[in-house]
């Protein structure tokens, strides 16, 4: 489950197209990053998988079925926001439950998935804490754990650690990839930094004015970049 199909997708605003016409095939359990400057379209498209904005043309399919109309919430996807998201006055063990309060699960379901999220991402000891009592890292985690118990197909993340300083964000980034190694869920994930694209990507994306520059695996990219563009941003040495 999560293998995410993109078909001849487009996006405009008013009369820009912001993304001319894109195919792209996200397999299951796959870490692929969306990698390009500023501007370049990244989280329009993130944002265009998730159903928080509307196809121009095209279709979305997710494990087969086509979600193109499908709202936000039913397409069985997390985004992860950056820890700031999080509600100051409610406890970790509730900022990690919320989604499944809305989604009225019953109390005994939301106890067994947010104590498993909290062992997964070692949030147990800090559950009755509030999100101001928790370090940097500690909040990004709570922010992924409220992802992990909606138990997605795919997770997307907009550059989640922009936010963080230097030293954490490394940190962060081998918990995102220890987490991905350990739940094997697709996950889709933003950045302009280069470096994240390298150490994280299965495969990376890598997009200019919203079109796919290159796709492949970093070494492909930096073997052999198809074009100045590609070598400039990555990093070749040609
Ligand atoms: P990135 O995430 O790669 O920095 P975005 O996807 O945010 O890029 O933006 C891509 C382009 O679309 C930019 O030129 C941006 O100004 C434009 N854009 C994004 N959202 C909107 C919007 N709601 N209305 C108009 N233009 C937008
Ligand atoms: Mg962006």
């Amino acid at each position: 489950m999560g293998r995410i199909v993109l078909d001849k997708v487009t996006k405009r605003f008013g009369s820009v197209e912001v993304i001319p016409p894109l195919d792209l095939t996200i397999e299951d359990g796959e870490f692929t990053v969306f990698v390009g400057p500023s501007g370049c379209g990244k989280s329009t498209l993130l944002r265009l998988i998730a159903g928080l904005e509307d196809l121009s043309s095209g279709k979305i399919e997710i494990d087969g079925s086509d979600v193109s109309q499908v709202p936000p919430a039913k397409r069985g996807l997390a985004m992860v926001f950056q820890s700031y998201a999080l509600y100051p006055h409610m406890s970790v063990r509730k900022n990690i439950a919320f989604p499944l309060r809305m989604a009225k699960l019953d109390q005994a379901e939301i106890d067994r998935r947010v104590s498993n999220a909290a062992q997964v991402l070692n949030l147990t000891d800090y559950l009755d804490r509030r999100p101001g009592q928790l370090s940097g890292g500690q909040r990004q985690r709570v922010a992924i754990g409220r992802a992990i118990v909606r138990e997605p197909s795919a997770f997307l993340f907009d550059e989640p650690l922009s936010n963080l300083d230097a030293a954490l964000r490394v940190g962060m980034r081998l918990e995102i990839s220890e987490l991905h190694k350990r739940l094997e869920t697709t996950m889709i994930y933003v950045t302009h930094d280069q470096v994240e694209a390298m150490t994280m990507a299965d495969k990376i994306v890598v997009l200019r004015a919203g079109n796919i520059e290159q796709v492949g695996s970093p070494l492909d990219l930096y073997r052999n970049p198809r074009n100045t563009f590609v070598a400039g941003f990555i990093g070749s040495p040609r």
